[in-house]
């Protein structure tokens, strides 16, 4: 079953394509909740709901309702057609975490026929999802935003950090880069040696790190301490343009 929760067209907000106009795809369902994240959102049902920023697209007990069923690739391309889009626009798939249907029917056949049409393609995903590169070599044309959980999401390391698999996306993928996001208070507990720990799987793909938020004010709180650590550190700094424009707006 492969849920859809939104479609929009707007610039990437985040990483080393901030900026680029592109379609964005976000797919419902994810293998992690990241409840350290902090964010709450109310549920069609009343529940506050604790999670990432966009625990409407995680979380399936509360928001699934909303989500939308998608029966045939169809129906995602038709999609396309209902914006007024530049010729081979971006596309950028996200959730939730979108390869939860990395081996699905219906996806895959979205993604050769978007590659066939000429658009670069980007996945936002965890990395910790395994991507079959030999039955589907589709997914060697793509670009991946590695952006893998630190502790500062209260997930467990070993869900979060499969390195065999960061290693076989970083070797196998047209593109690759890491994409963290940090917390002032995250800086000085350990920070450096826990990215490290990631990076070392796949060591020739770039860090970009970004502060952590759903609210315009969060990351603006988390904004200079993580510059600061970027320049101590050597890693580029990624802003997140659309939270810091529009805020906590979906769909934009
Ligand atoms: S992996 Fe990403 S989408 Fe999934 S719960 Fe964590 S932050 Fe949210």
């Amino acid at each position: 079953m492969l849920y859809l929760v939104e479609h929009f067209y707007s610039i990437q907000g985040e990483g080393k394509y901030t900026g680029t106009p592109s379609l964005f795809f976000r797919f419902g369902g994810c293998n992690m909740r990241c409840e350290g994240f902090g964010c709450v959102e109310i549920a069609p049902d009343g529940s506050e709901v604790l999670g990432c920023d966009t625990v409407y697209a995680v979380n399936r007990e509360h928001f699934s309702k909303n989500w939308i069923l998608i029966k045939n690739a169809t129906e995602l391309l038709n999609i396309l057609n209902l914006y007024e889009l530049p010729r081979h626009v971006d596309i950028v798939l996200t959730g939730g975490e979108p390869l939860i249907y990395a081996n699905d029917e219906i996806f895959v056949e979205f993604l050769t026929a978007l590659h066939k049409s000429g658009h670069q393609v980007t996945f936002e995903t965890n990395g910790s999802m395994t991507i079959d590169f030999e039955k589907f070599p589709i997914y060697k044309k793509f670009i991946f935003a590695l952006s893998v959980k630190l502790s500062n999401s209260d997930e467990p390391l070993s869900k979060r950090v499969k390195g065999d698999i960061i290693y076989s996306i970083g070797s196998n993928a047209k593109e690759a880069f890491f994409k963290f996001s940090i917390d002032a208070d995250s800086i000085d507990l350990g920070l450096e040696e826990e990215i490290s720990s990631i990076i070392m799987h796949s060591p020739k793909t770039k860090v970009y790190c970004m502060p952590l938020g759903g609210s315009r004010a969060e990351v603006e709180a988390n904004t200079e301490p993580l510059i600061e650590f970027c320049k101590a550190k050597g890693y580029n700094f990624s802003d997140r343009l659309h939270i810091r424009i529009w805020d906590q707006n979906k769909g934009v």
